[in-house]
Order: structure tokens, then C-alpha cells, then sequence
């Protein structure tokens, strides 16, 4: 008996140091590829691309992207995004910015991303006293991964629902939500699951958020796809996937939205 409780001991310790090393492996081989690559200050290694950088926003108005930012909305059109069947984009678009139209359905860029940097401004409509989950939205990587949009100021929903949480998995650091009707920054890295060719879930998603320039998730791991009282699996997904806006019966407005990819050694 104690000789069968000392194997499966032995097992269990070696299996968690395999798996340990599998991990820490796959992820030294995207962040520190360039250094195996490169001998220190090669001057053959290849500079930086040269990008202009963006302008930040202010409430009265909107800021400018990034040189090489794809634009997914610049206050004028939904050309960029379209609704869950592929029919055009069934929100608002007035004043410079997009709003729900509530029970329209959701929304999907029409171009798809693998690990990208998202930029994305959003207003929470007028308190109308509901305590719940007042101006719910979400920003979706992949279309599977809610960075969550709420109304925090008031908002008495559970913690790992509020503003900037990762929906059900991690509620943000710190609650920098700003009241009804001012604009808010959601800057967004997002590094996709990773999966071998039979499927099989090699590295899971890992996102880092600043809502108003505040950090609010560091480098989470995600267990899986989010949703409502539930935490499902990872399942096999294409590198690149649409950004996903959700329609949560809310008039959310947007504005600003844009974003780069990232390749796997920056
Ligand atoms: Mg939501």
C-alpha cells in the first residue's frame, strides 16, 4: 500500500515537472527567440520598423492612430465590421461615434487577427438606476475573450464582471472606470492560444489591459473561451479571428477603434 502511494507520488511529481518545463519552454521560445538568434549588439540584427506614433484622445476628441494601425473605426462608417451572419453592421453610427442598437445582435470585424494590440474607447450610456450590469457591452478578442464593459461607477455586479474584467475568470486589478458618458480607453495586448495541428491546446491566451491608462490585467492567463457561469475549455481555433463587439441591450457608444498585429517575437 505504501509502496503504490510512494509510485503514484513519484508519477505525480515528475508528470507536474515535465509539464512545468513544456510551459516555461513554450513560453521562452516566443519571448526570447531574438536572443538565440542574435549575439549580443549584432549589428546585423535588424533595426526596429519605424512607426509615427498616434495622438492620445480627449474627451472632446477623438485621438489618431498609430502609422501602422488598422483602422477599425475612424467616427465615419461601419465598413470595417458586420454582423454574426456576414450582413452589414447592424449598430448606430452618428456624431463620430458608434452606438448599439440594442437586440441587434453583436458585431465582427470583417478582417481577422492573431496576437494583436486593440485600442478601443467606449461611453457607458446614462445611469437609468439599474444596479445589475448598467451599460453591459464587451470587447471580444478572437471573438471568444471578453474584456468585459460595464458601468463600474455604479455597477453592483459580481467582481469578475465589472469593467475590464477578463468575464467570469479575472476582475481587474483596480476599478478606474470613469461615470456614464465620458469616454474610457480600453489598450488591450493580446497574445492567442496556441494550438498543434491535432488540436491539442500548446500555450493558452494571455492578455495584458490599461482601462484609462491604468493596468488592470497583468499578463492573465486565460482558462478558456469566457462566458455566463461557466469556464469551457479551449477549443481548436483558427490564428486569426475577428475583434468582436457585443450587444448586451445597452447603448454603448465607441469610438476610436483600432489595431496592430504583433508577430510571435515582439
Ligand atoms: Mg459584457
Amino acid at each position: 500500500m505504501r509502496k503504490t502511494y510512494l509510485i503514484v507520488s513519484i508519477i505525480t511529481v515528475v508528470t507536474i515537472f515535465i509539464l512545468s518545463i513544456i510551459h516555461l519552454g513554450i513560453g521562452l521560445s516566443i519571448q526570447s527567440e531574438g536572443l538565440t538568434r542574435w549575439q549580443i549588439h549584432d549589428m546585423n540584427r535588424p533595426q526596429p520598423p519605424v512607426v509615427a506614433p498616434g495622438e492620445a484622445s480627449t474627451q472632446d476628441r477623438p485621438g489618431r492612430p498609430p502609422s501602422d494601425a488598422v483602422v477599425l473605426f475612424d467616427g465615419t462608417d461601419l465598413s470595417a465590421w458586420q454582423g454574426a451572419k456576414g450582413e452589414p453592421a447592424p449598430w448606430k453610427v452618428e456624431k463620430g461615434y458608434l452606438e448599439v442598437v440594442p437586440k441587434s445582435g453583436d458585431i465582427y470585424t470583417k478582417q481577422a487577427f492573431g496576437d494583436s494590440q486593440v485600442h478601443v474607447e467606449w461611453a457607458s450610456p446614462e445611469w437609468a438606476g439599474d444596479t445589475f450590469d448598467p451599460g453591459n457591452s464587451g470587447v471580444f478578442l478572437a471573438a471568444l475573450y471578453e474584456v468585459q464593459i460595464v458601468d463600474s461607477v455604479h455597477s453592483k455586479i459580481y467582481a469578475d464582471g465589472q469593467a475590464a474584467a477578463m468575464y467570469g475568470q479575472y476582475p481587474p486589478l483596480v476599478n478606474a472606470c470613469r461615470a456614464p458618458g465620458l469616454w474610457q480607453t480600453y489598450d488591450i495586448v493580446f497574445r492567442d492560444a496556441r494550438f498543434n495541428t491535432g488540436g491539442k491546446l500548446l500555450r493558452p491566451a494571455i492578455i495584458t489591459v490599461f482601462h484609462n491608462g491604468v493596468l488592470v490585467q497583468d499578463h492573465v492567463e486565460l482558462t478558456g473561451p469566457t462566458a455566463h457561469h461557466q469556464r469551457p475549455p479551449y477549443l481548436p481555433h483558427p490564428a486569426r479571428m475577428p475583434l468582436r463587439l457585443q450587444d448586451h441591450n445597452y447603448k454603448v457608444r465607441f469610438r476610436n477603434i483600432w489595431i496592430r498585429e504583433l508577430s510571435e517575437g515582439q
